[in-house]
Formats: structure tokens, C-alpha cells, sequence
């Protein structure tokens, strides 16, 4: 059996405060095959993000990875000294955040920055590493790269600051890249190009990609599987098409509901009643019950766990063969 480039098993992250200890990550389970690009989905406090930081070792005090495991490539990686998990972000795992200024330093010269990546992770000349950043420059669609990578990063547009960020994060050839909303902050055109650009990357490096957003659309258009969170757990996984065609969770077509059409223009959009509950008031079993039009008793004391359901695994109880049959058939 082929070893997925990223393998996160139950993972947990808990946040100390004075009063209590808030649970954001409860059970995460997914894999990410090379090649593949993961869309990770849901609202606002879902825990998407969390996630992501999780697997580049970035959660910082008062929160804190409390169970768990956390593979790249077979070798665990959640409980590595931060000196050995610094090494690994850059060279094996990349990052693109929304705000491309987090990744570049804007008082350095963007081939500065690339080509002491290079450096870092690979063992190439000053000579090899500039001609490979302009490379990769002209890969991501940066024009006239051979004069454009001796530009400050305040000389770039939005949409080309990402384009350069993306070339950071690859320059070192790594197996997982985490994209924490890359297009959040971009116009609509450029989103397309930076999305096209993300796909190219798993099909032509082999990069697995974990791609974390709000926007069902960029998944719909960028993802091979999606995985919808919510209050810190998967509600579903499965195929981008199957999921967003036929969603099985009652919160995934919700979501699903929300995505406007062309063809279904003059349709009113679905919303979710009500909100996600804050992660101090969690409430118990389902932590969706407040707001599903099939809760049924069962919902408000036992948490769903995600099951093999066809192509997807769905936590929800009107999908577990076990007691919840009868009311199963009620709710359908
Ligand atoms: Fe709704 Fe119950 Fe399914 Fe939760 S487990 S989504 S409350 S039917």
C-alpha cells in the first residue's frame, strides 16, 4: 500500500485559558496521497486553520497539540523538537498564507529570499540557485523574471506577491504544501490564475496539497477530495464531485446549498439557521444539534464518529446503520 504524504490520526490541539481548557481540534482523521489536493472547508472557527498549523508545528502557547499523531510520509512528525520541525517547514512542507507579507520579508529582494531557501534545503551554488529561482519565477507566471527577481516585494502587485510566495514555497521541491486561504485576498481574475496555478502542482511536481479555505467554489474548482469542518471535527469526506453533488451530512448541504449557480440564478441561496457555537459551548452529542433539521434524541447525547458511507465518511447518525436506524428512516 502506497504511504500518504500526510497522515493526520485523531489529532487534537487544545487551548489553555485562565478558566477552562478549549478543545479546537476534537478527532481529526485524513489523509493526503502525493499528487492529491485536500480541500479543507467550513466557517469561520471551524478549525481549518488550526489544522493546518497543527501539521507545520506552528500552534503556539496557550494552545497546544493534545493528542494525536501526525505523519509526513510515514515518519511522525507532531512531537519533534522545534529545531528538527523548523528544518522539515520550507524543505518538506511549504506554506502559502492569505496575506502573501507574512512569507516575505519586504526589506529584502524577492530573489534574495528565494534563492536562500534554495540554499538552506538544497545543496546548490549562489551561481544554480539564482538561475533556479528565476526558474521557478518564470513557472509561476512572474513576466521578465530574470530582471523581476531583484524587485522589493512592495513592487509587486497582490496577485504577483502570491505568485511569488508560491515559488518560495516550492523552491526547496517539498512533498506537502499548506495553502491557508492563498486566493482569500486576491481579485477574481487573479484568484483563477493562482487557483490553476495550485492544481499544476500536484500534477506536475507531485506535490500533495492541503488547502485550506472558506470558499466552497476554489475547492469545487481546485480539489480532488474536500473535507467539511465543523466545531473541530470532520463532518464529511470524500470526493470534491460526490460531496458537493450529493452531500450527506445535513451541514454539508447546507454548505453545498450555499454555493450560487449559473443555473440556478433566480434560485434563493440555502442558509444554515443560526450560527457555530463558540468552543466554550460546545454542546454535547452532535455539536451540530442546535441547528439540524433532523436532530433527532440520539444527536443530543452521542457525537457522531465519521463513517464509510459509499465514496464518503460522513459523521452523522442518520447514516450509522447501528441504533439510529429507525430514526434514520424518519428523518429521510
Ligand atoms: Fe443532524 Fe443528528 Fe446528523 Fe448531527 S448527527 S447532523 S444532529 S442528524
Amino acid at each position: 500500500m502506497t504511504v500518504p504524504v500526510l497522515s493526520v490520526r485523531n489529532l487534537e490541539v487544545e487551548f489553555l485559558t485562565r478558566r477552562s481548557t478549549l478543545r479546537a481540534i476534537n478527532g481529526v482523521s485524513f489523509d493526503i496521497a502525493k499528487g492529491e489536493v485536500l480541500g479543507v472547508v467550513g466557517e469561520s472557527g471551524a478549525g481549518k486553520s488550526v489544522t493546518g498549523l497543527a501539521v507545520i508545528g506552528l500552534i503556539d502557547p496557550p494552545g497546544r497539540i493534545a493528542g494525536g499523531e501526525i505523519y509526513l510520509s510515514g515518519t511522525r512528525i507532531d512531537h519533534l523538537p522545534p529545531e528538527e520541525i523548523r528544518r522539515i517547514r520550507g524543505k518538506r512542507i511549504g506554506m502559502i498564507f492569505q496575506d502573501p507579507l507574512t512569507s516575505l520579508n519586504p526589506l529584502y529582494r524577492i530573489g534574495d529570499q528565494i534563492v536562500e531557501t534554495i540554499r538552506t534545503h538544497l545543496n546548490l551554488s549562489e551561481t544554480a540557485a539564482r538561475k533556479r529561482a528565476i526558474d521557478l519565477l518564470a513557472e509561476v507566471g512572474i513576466p521578465a523574471p530574470e530582471k523581476r527577481i531583484d524587485a522589493y516585494p512592495h513592487e509587486f502587485s497582490g496577485g504577483m506577491r502570491q505568485r511569488v510566495v508560491i515559488a518560495l514555497a516550492i523552491c526547496a521541491e517539498p512533498e506537502l504544501i499548506i495553502a491557508d486561504e492563498p486566493t482569500t485576498a486576491l481579485d477574481v481574475s487573479v484568484q483563477a490564475q493562482i487557483i490553476s496555478l495550485i492544481k499544476r502542482l500536484g500534477r506536475d511536481y507531485g506535490t500533495a496539497v492541503m488547502l485550506v479555505t472558506h470558499d466552497m467554489g476554489v475547492i469545487a474548482e481546485t480539489s480532488d477530495r474536500v473535507a467539511v469542518m465543523y466545531s473541530g471535527r470532520i463532518a464529511e469526506i470524500g470526493p470534491v464531485q460526490d460531496v458537493v453533488q450529493n452531500p450527506l451530512h445535513p451541514y454539508a448541504k447546507g454548505l453545498m446549498g450555499a454555493i450560487p449557480t449559473l443555473a440556478g440564478e433566480d434560485k434563493r441561496l440555502v442558509q444554515i439557521p443560526g450560527s457555530m457555537p463558540r468552543l466554550s459551548a460546545i454542546p454535547p452529542g452532535c455539536s451540530f444539534n442546535p441547528r439540524c433539521a433532523f436532530a433527532f434524541d440520539r444527536c443530543r447525547v452521542d457525537r457522531p464518529e465519521p463513517l464509510k458511507h459509499g465514496s464518503h465518511a460522513v459523521a452523522c447518525h442518520l447514516f450509522d446503520t447501528a441504533p439510529g436506524e429507525a430514526a434514520k428512516e424518519t428523518a429521510a
